[in-house]
């Protein structure tokens, strides 16, 4: 089983960001604790393979509330070894990484930590209503690994306004410089009701530009191969051996379980998800209520067409092997266009692909002919 624990608490809200956060200036958290274990312990124990503490901002958390819920999570579910040599990635945002904390963070069980880091310019970073600047991310790193946790990835949005000027080669380059383990690399998109969606609308910031974004991907793809970086799934990249074990079981459909709100999980048919807001998935739980929004069960059709996105979307692509259960046929432009290719027997994406990758699914999952 992989384990999620969405931390909700942020203390300002990005400009880009819809996710479901709770604006905090004090994090409640010994209630916050309470409230997660309380869940824990109505999910019957199991083997963890990994842990992922996601958020919100969950490096705001005290460490030595993160310690607590660690230990409290490893005697709930089996975890081998009770040394965590299972993958434990806490997110945190550059500003709360200091030695003291990295150092907590480590003997808590700590081994991996993905940085929000996003741009290595100033004034982007104040756009963005982050709360570090460019210099504190090389120290967050610095930090990271005088304390031990030498898995280290970096977040980094592209596709920015044109008017922000933004030279992603510089922050790739950058980046690359502080040698870490892993990248992610996300597309900025505008969601409704966010900051950024309002600028847009009143004619403040300008929507970020299709040609942009596709010429910004394909350079990360031809610098990050230069620099020893594979890209194994459409957004992330690694060098070898660093792979993200937790995000990697999402995308091959193994079974998960998520605590705190909107924390969503999957036993490999039904995928149910929390109540969003924190205030809500707060007071069920201390009603002795579900904290279940929703559930959903997956129809065969479903789980085929799922199977299908979630294969192309990483490296390893789809099996076009007769054993398979289906058989694909991927229409001839597909390859003529250079978007997919067929090696070892899988039908894989190319990075021209990947920019493409829904509008792909929809015509392949028209083309699919299941075998009877
Ligand atoms: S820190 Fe992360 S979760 Fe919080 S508002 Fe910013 S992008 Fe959203």
């Amino acid at each position: 089983m992989h384990l999620y624990i969405h931390v909700p608490f942020c203390q300002r809200r990005c400009s880009y960001c819809d996710f479901s956060i709770a604006v905090r200036k004090r994090i409640p958290t010994g209630e916050y604790v309470e409230t997660i274990l309380t869940e824990a312990a109505r999910i019957p124990p199991s083997n963890l393979e990994t842990i992922y503490l996601g958020g919100g901002t969950p490096s705001l958390l005290p460490s030595d509330a993160i310690r607590i819920l660690l230990h409290e999570l490893s005697k709930r579910f089996r975890i081998p070894n009770s040394a965590f040599r299972i993958e434990v990635t806490l997110e945190a945002n550059p500003e709360d990484v200091t030695p003291d904390n990295a150092r907590a963070w480590h003997a808590a069980g700590v081994n991996r930590v993905s940085l929000g880091a996003q741009s290595f310019d100033d004034n982007v970073l104040k756009w963005m209503h982050r709360s570090h600047d460019a210099a504190r991310i090389g120290v967050a790193v610095q930090a990271l690994r005088g304390a031990g946790i030498d898995n280290i990835s970096l977040d980094l949005i592209f596709g920015l306004p044109e008017e922000l000027h933004r030279d992603w080669e510089r922050d790739l380059e950058t980046a690359h410089a502080l040698r870490t383990t892993h990248l992610s690399l996300y597309g900025l998109t505008v969601e409704p009701r966010t900051p950024l969606d309002r600028w847009i609308s009143r004619g403040a910031a300008s929507a970020p530009a299709d040609e942009r974004y596709a010429e910004e991907y394909l350079l990360a793809h031809r610098r990050l191969k230069a620099d020893g970086y594979q890209f194994y799934e459409v957004s992330n990249a690694a060098r070898d051996g660093f792979r993200s074990q937790h995000n990697s079981a999402y995308w091959s459909g193994k079974a998960y379980v998520g605590l705190g709100p909107a924390a969503h999980s999957f036993d490999g048919t039904t995928r149910r998800w929390n109540l969003r807001a924190w205030e809500g998935y707060r007071r069920a739980m201390a009603e002795g209520r579900s904290v279940v929004e929703s559930e959903e069960t997956l129809t065969e059709e479903q789980r085929e067409i799922e199977a299908i996105y979630l294969g192309l979307r990483t490296i390893e692509g789809l099996p076009l092997a007769a054993a398979s259960p289906r058989r694909l046929s991927p229409p001839p432009h597909f390859a003529a266009q250079g978007w997919v290719e067929v090696r070892d027997g899988r039908l894989k994406c190319t990075p021209e692909g990947w920019l493409r990758l829904d509008s792909l699914v929809n015509e392949l999952t028209m083309h699919t002919e299941i075998q009877q």
